[in-house]
């Protein structure tokens, strides 16, 4: 996935619903734990880098790091847009 489409991915998934828009409750980095990424779908591998997010509500979501950076800023910048 090119950084263009997953930032259309993101797009979509936030006005979908599909992805959380909730400012994170905390956030853990680490190496892949073969968990698939909310953003992208593909597994984390061990080689790459994941981050674990959880929500005030309990919900939690896995993305790549490089996922994990495109949802954080398109997030921030579609916040109180609807
Ligand atoms: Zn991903």
């Amino acid at each position: 996935m090119t950084t263009e489409q997953r930032r259309d991915a993101v797009i979509a998934g936030l006005c979908a619903g599909t992805l959380p828009r909730e400012q994170p409750l905390r956030v853990w980095g680490g190496v892949g734990t073969d968990v698939k990424c909310a953003l992208c779908g593909d597994q984390t591998r061990p080689t790459d880098v994941e981050y674990e997010i959880e929500f005030a509500s309990g919900a939690s979501v896995t993305f790549h790091d490089q996922c994990y950076a495109i949802w954080n800023e398109e997030r921030d910048r579609s916040d109180g847009v609807d």
